[in-house]
């Protein structure tokens, strides 16, 4: 059976220019083998085509909120930093002038 992600690779491959991850070498018309490696015939760099899958929401707007707030671990860290700068600058501040 042939590999579905092959189908995938090729169709990249006709709408984008792929080069060597070594010697930048242009790998138009190098053939891939059946676990989607391809040998540089330049310099003999082994690189692997890699299929990845994102899953998106129908509403863009509101998945970009979500990923520009905070969550709440990351609130509290922050404002521990602040309260540690404070007190920093309270401690050197009381050093300086006493
Ligand atoms: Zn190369």
């Amino acid at each position: 059976m042939r590999d579905a992600h092959l189908d995938i690779i090729e169709q990249a491959r006709e709408n984008k220019q792929y080069l060597c991850g070594r010697c930048r070498y242009v790998l138009d018309g190098v053939p891939i083998d059946q676990q989607r490696a391809i040998v540089c015939p330049e310099c003999g760099y082994a690189m692997s085509f890699v299929v990845s899958v994102r899953l998106v929401g129908d509403n863009p707007e509101h998945d970009q909120r979500v990923r520009q707030s905070l969550g709440r671990t990351e609130r509290i860290i922050i404002r521990l930093s602040v309260l540690f700068i404070v007190l920093v600058f309270i401690a050197v501040v009381y050093i300086v002038v006493f």
